[in-house]
């Protein structure tokens, strides 16, 4: 409450902009998720955005004066010795099927480019992602899950009725074969039709005609690892995480895939190296800050932008005054500790 009114009081005395100025040459990496085809954004507003929500982010970054570029312009800037003024990326991570109809159109109405940092496990196989559906469905009905006569998991365990956690740790120990079954019965149980989410694209991914479509049409698609994990792997199953997403990334596109994002923004020190073997340019990551001529370019910072901020935040973070404030209370904070 009190930063609001900071901000509101900062932003009518001119001070965003005169902090945009101040910040020109530090380019701005806008980091987004999926797009709610129902009500997921109430759900996990950190990873489901509402579509509108997005287009007037658009519109801010439009209005306050950015021409968004890819990565390959930011890494060629990079090594020309200087950013340029206003430089911004915009970059989607994972490849949600909904941002199709919830980006791509605001993207196109503003002549945006945009890079999606593709996890391609789901696109090959097109089903609803299962932990996150498990969740979503206990979240929207509450449990409990009462097993059918008949269910596939009968055979495996002498609970008739199911927490979270049981679904889960059972789903662990019987593998991948059994993750769509026991969803569709959890659906069925508490009576949601997943059928229609593979129509709707409701928690599920992008198809591979569809991810072929949209790099035709100029969205760049870029590495996140085939199964969403890095970080908690060892060296030899983190290379080949990036190996295998490689590897689909040039079938669905025609094109290698040069730039990365760490899934959860998360990474080891001794895993850069796998980044310098595969010849990528840049990796990024959440840390929620501006791009910094210093900042090493396997490890770049990103504005992370949800449904969780409001609009006064994200002008603050675009225009750079929040950057300053953090700039201005760092010496505090390293007396505190
Ligand atoms: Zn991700």
């Amino acid at each position: 409450m009190i930063k609001m009114l900071l901000l509101s009081l900062l932003k009518a005395l001119g001070l965003f902009i005169l902090a945009q100025k101040i910040t020109a040459r530090r380019p701005r990496i806008l980091c987004y998720h999926g797009i709610a085809v129902d009500d997921e954004y109430k759900f996990s507003p950190g990873v489901f955005m509402q579509s509108a929500t997005f287009d007037r982010r658009m519109a801010l970054v439009k209005k306050w004066g950015y021409s968004p570029v890819s990565l390959d312009e930011l890494y060629q800037q990079h090594q020309a010795g200087q950013y340029q003024k206003n430089t911004l990326v915009i970059t989607i991570d994972d490849g949600w099927a909904a941002i199709e109809q919830g980006m791509l159109p605001s993207l196109k109405k503003y002549g945006f480019c945009a890079t999606l940092y593709l996890s391609s496990y789901y696109v090959i196989n097109q089903r609803p992602v299962f932990k996150l559906s498990v969740y979503y469905l206990f979240w929207k009905y509450k449990g409990p899950f009462t097993l059918a006569d008949n269910s596939c998991l009968k055979p495996h365990t002498t609970l008739q009725q199911l927490s979270i956690n049981d679904v889960l740790s059972l789903a662990a120990e019987l593998g991948s074969a059994y993750e769509q079954p026991i969803l569709q019965e959890l659906a069925d149980c508490f009576g949601e039709d997943i059928a229609l989410w593979q129509q709707n694209g409701k928690l599920m991914f992008l198809s591979a005609e569809q991810v072929t479509a949209l790099a035709a049409q100029g969205l760049n698609i870029e590495l996140h690892t085939h199964r969403h994990k890095f970080s908690e792997l060892n060296l030899t199953d983190a290379a080949k995480e990036l190996a295998d997403n490689q590897h689909y990334i040039l079938q669905l596109t025609g094109r290698a895939a040069r730039h990365f994002c760490f899934p959860r923004g998360e990474y080891q020190p001794e895993q850069l190296p796998l980044l310098t073997a595969q010849q990528l340019k840049t990796a990024t990551t959440t840390e929620n800050e501006l791009v910094a001529r210093q900042s090493p370019l396997l490890t770049l910072p990103r504005l992370v932008d949800n449904d969780k901020v409001s609009e006064l935040e994200f002008e603050a973070e675009l225009s750079g005054m929040m950057t300053l404030l953090r700039l201005a209370a760092a010496p505090f904070k390293r007396d505190k500790k």
